[in-house]
């Protein structure tokens, strides 16, 4: 599915004009598949990402995190499947050569670039395994891959994990990091590329438990984007009918968004059973289970799995937040993010480069950057300094005016209201600090 939008061609060109997202390459003419995050692009998703491992690891118990490698061989991807099974329905329009993914058509029967119904060839698996080599000598013994996902580095580290950290299911290893596959169709920006971030975690829990847990996760990770600003009428949860589902999952929801082509998804909930622990088992020939010493048994834990995109999700929160909203007949463009997910909490902003103004403006700016990433803006007029912040989502500008230098107090203005409030300089980390939790 794909298409354009205004709110699409908003959301491109914005983040274009404001450093979020480039094409990647773009001086040598792009390279359609990945993007680059400029310097407001990289403090959000690394907002998205810091959101994210909050919820999961640092307000949990159960939870602890790990940063497994990016390149790994080709046991792990036999075991874990993705070597035979990793792959997507591949078509080409026999008309203008155009090749496509069957299972994502609009209309199966009409080829999406030259308009040709019935041409397309038989359908073939292509797999999206990114192949390289390690070390010096090219054979087949230094064939290695780039992983598609990150949950393998959890399941192949259950035992080292298990051994060293004194927990006990139910626990989960989460690990955010980037992943890689050969898409048909990237697209839609960075809904789809090649090179992506995911966060994931895997709930490793008794068998007799798996059900309640996987009720537990996807309402947890419902309610994640819910409690991070998203729209609720822009989000829903969707169990996958039985035939959509993997042979060795018991059950999968997505969440998805309601994206300007329709519902897509932004992460999945999987009921994975004890497929991938059973896998590497016996692969590897170690031992992967959990002995219970209370009762003497001795089982393979069954496992729940919470997988999303960073990436994309980022790219959820721009399309939700995006506000073009009317004020006393001037139209300003608004991100109305929530404060954690906001590229910048603070903007301070002198008003004159006067160094009277400028000198006491950099202090405040001191004081405060030392809490929250804080942007310093001291060009043009104060309202298009405003706009300039609005546009990227700050919550809060701070202006350092002429009175400062009498109350030792600024103004600070709120981005959703724009209501305004004067707060004396010793207190407004406090300020900021019941409003930026
Ligand atoms: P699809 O069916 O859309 O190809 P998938 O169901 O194979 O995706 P998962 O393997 O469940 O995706 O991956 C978990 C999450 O990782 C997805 O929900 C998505 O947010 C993200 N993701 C997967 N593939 C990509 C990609 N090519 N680009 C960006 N994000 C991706």
């Amino acid at each position: 599915m794909s298409g354009t939008s205004p709110l699409f061609d908003n959301i491109v060109n914005l983040s274009k004009r404001r450093g979020i997202v480039f094409p990647s390459a773009e001086i040598y003419g792009g390279f359609r598949s990945t993007y680059d995050y400029g310097p407001i692009g990289v403090l959000m998703l690394r907002n998205v990402k810091d959101a994210w491992w909050r919820s999961m690891v640092q307000l949990r118990q159960d939870v602890v995190g790990l940063d497994a490698s990016i390149l790994s061989p080709p046991q792990v991807w036999e075991a874990s499947g993705h070597l035979k099974n990793f792959s997507d329905p591949l078509i080409d329009c026999k008309n203008c050569g155009s090749r496509h993914r069957e299972d994502k058509l609009d209309d199966p029967n009409t080829c999406p670039t030259c308009g040709t119904k019935g041409q397309f060839t038989e359908a073939r698996q292509f797999n999206l395994m990114f192949e390289t080599q390690a070390g010096p000598v090219k054979d087949s013994g230094s064939v290695a891959y780039l992983r598609p996902e990150t949950a393998q580095g959890m399941f192949i580290n259950f035992a080292n994990v298990l051994n060293t950290s004194r927990k006990k299911p139910p626990f989960g290893i989460a690990q955010i990091g980037k992943s890689f596959r050969n898409e048909i169709t990237p697209g839609n920006f960075v809904f789809r590329t090649r090179e992506f971030e995911q966060m994931e975690m895997e709930f490793f829990v008794p068998p007799e438990e798996a059900e309640k847990w996987y009720e537990y996760w996807c309402n947890e990770r419902f309610n994640w984007y819910i409690e991070h600003g998203m729209n609720k009428e822009n989000l829903k949860l969707r169990a996958h009918d039985s035939d959509e589902l993997s042979h060795y999952s018991s059950g999968t929801s997505d969440v998805e968004y309601k994206f300007p082509w329709g519902w897509d998804e932004l992460e999945g909930i999987a009921n994975r059973g004890d497929f991938d622990l059973t896998q590497h088992a016996n692969s590897s020939g170690n031992k992967l289970e959990y002995f219970d010493q209370a009762t003497g048994i001795r089982y393979t834990p069954h496992v729940i799995e919470p997988a999303a995109g960073a990436t994309r999700t980022m790219m959820a929160f721009l399309m939700d937040a995006y506000c073009e909203e009317d004020v006393d007949g001037d139209s300003r463009t608004v991100l109305k993010l929530h404060h954690r997910i906001a590229p910048y909490k603070v903007a301070v902003l002198p008003l004159s480069k006067k160094p009277e103004l400028s000198e006491p403006a950099q202090k405040v700016y001191e004081m405060i950057s030392a809490r929250w990433m804080t942007d310093y803006d001291e060009t043009q007029a104060i309202g298009k300094r405003y706009r300039r912040q609005d546009e990227i989502g700050t919550p809060f500008c701070v202006t350092v005016d002429f009175d400062t230098l009498e109350d030792s107090a600024v103004t600070v203005r709120d981005r959703d209201s724009m209501t305004q409030d004067r707060v004396s300089i010793d207190q407004v980390v406090n300020w900021l600090n019941d409003r930026l939790d």
